[in-house]
């Protein structure tokens, strides 16, 4: 058995690994390798590092983490995680004296005298068959993007269509940009980067826009387009032109559309870990979740004091980072008889019954993103 499972190889996990294997904690950390940026040919923002294509950034890291024997590393989906073992101690006095009686809920068919531990004990279903248990779990399975439109973004994801001014932003110096959306945060982002790119327009795919909008972005030289848009035209991943279903088509190298996130894994969701409206998992600041040893870090979770994941590269190292630190004490507690100064109080509990067995269905995340205000995510 080992300390940790860590579920997702991206930047959080890998992190979250690197700081466990340094306290020579074991880990099995599993990664399926499908990264949120993994369609974008540079990462950005992540200091010393800024400009480094995404698959390498990993490579740097498993490398790095190969010179810790207490790490193992193994690829491909995990299908299935459970608690096992509640071996909870209940005082039983009925007798007389002071006895201790296992409760056996959500036992998995030891017998009473198996389960010595207080501890809960996670197992994961291993790719490729078989499972694997440890004390603790860290969810780092990340989110995954839709695009509902319009056709022809989905080549440019990530190489000339963005989401997000941080990580692709400074790309757009000097060229001709376009936003797409008429909410107020597609505004915002229009005027964000009317800052330094050489033309700025935003184009609302049919929907109307308040007149303050349009004063305010055309005195700040956005134009607006109002038509729907019938596609996206580029030459392999490198957009030519913005096609409407009336009026020119629009030039542009580069354009900011709208993404839709969702968890990437129901993992979360199947061991009842509470969650936000957008999808996002409910966790502290130290990475907890609402199901005792169960941690999550990365684009997947968030506080809520925070409206929107922090999502970016580093950021998701660093909670990475955080969890694994309060693994270490959470295993420590156990192990020398401390008190946990990093227990918290329960979370607000999970809007549905756990189930055990990653389900077909995604939950959606937010549909109306913000940017502006958001890192990466
Ligand atoms: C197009 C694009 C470009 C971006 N560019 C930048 C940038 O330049 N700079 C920046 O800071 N941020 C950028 N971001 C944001 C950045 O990608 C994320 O913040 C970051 O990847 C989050 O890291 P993570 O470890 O939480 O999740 P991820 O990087 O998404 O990694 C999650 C990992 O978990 C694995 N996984 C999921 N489910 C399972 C399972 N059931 N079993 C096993 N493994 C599983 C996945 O396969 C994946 O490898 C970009 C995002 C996008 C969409």
């Amino acid at each position: 058995m080992s300390d940790v499972i860590v579920v997702g190889g991206g930047p959080a996990g890998l992190a979250a690994a690197l700081a466990l294997g340094r306290v020579h904690r074991t880990v099995l950390l599993l990664d399926a390798g499908q990264g949120r940026n993994a369609t974008a040919g540079h990462v950005h923002n992540f200091l010393t590092r800024d400009g480094t294509p995404p698959a390498e950034l990993r490579e740097l890291a498993r490398a790095e983490l190969s010179g810790y024997p207490a790490v193992r590393i193994r690829s491909g989906t995990v299908t299935g995680v459970r608690a096992l073992g509640k071996g909870r101690l209940q005082a039983d006095v009925s007798g007389g004296e002071d006895r201790f009686q296992t409760d056996l809920s959500g036992n998995d068919g030891r017998s009473q005298a198996d389960l010595s531990s207080r501890e809960d004990r996670f197992q994961a279903d291993l790719p490729g068959g078989g499972t694997a248990e440890a004390r603790r779990l860290l969810l780092a399975t990340g989110l995954a993007d839709e695009l509902p439109g319009p056709r022809g973004a989905e080549a440019l994801w990530g190489r000339s269509a963005f989401h997000c001014p941080y990580c692709h932003g400074y790309e757009c110096t000097g060229k001709r940009v376009a936003v797409l959306g008429a909410q107020p945060g597609r505004v915002r982002l229009a005027l964000q980067l009317s800052r330094f790119a050489a033309d700025v327009a935003l184009c609302t795919g049919g929907e109307p826009l308040d007149a303050a909008s349009r004063a305010t972005l055309e005195s700040n030289g956005v134009t607006v387009r109002c038509e729907p848009i019938a596609r996206l035209e580029g030459t392999g991943d490198r957009l030519d032109q913005i096609v409407f279903e009336g009026g020119p088509p629009l030039a542009r190298e580069a354009v900011f559309v709208v993404n839709i996130t969702r968890q990437r894994s129901g993992l979360a969701a199947g061991l009842g870990c509470a969650s936000f409206a957008d999808g996002c998992v409910e966790v502290n600041e130290f990475g907890q979740t609402s199901v005792p040893g169960v941690y999550a870090a990365g684009d997947m979770a968030r506080r809520a004091t925070v409206p929107v994941p922090q999502a970016a590269v580093i950021t998701a190292a660093a909670s990475g980072t955080v969890a694994a630190a309060i693994i270490d004490q959470d295993l420590l507690s156990a192990d020398f008889g401390l008190s946990n100064p990093f227990a918290q109080p329960p979370l607000k509990p999970a809007p549905h019954e756990p189930a055990t067995h990653e389900p077909a269905t995604h939950q959606p995340a937010a549909s109306e993103p913000a940017p502006s205000t958001q890192a990466g995510g």
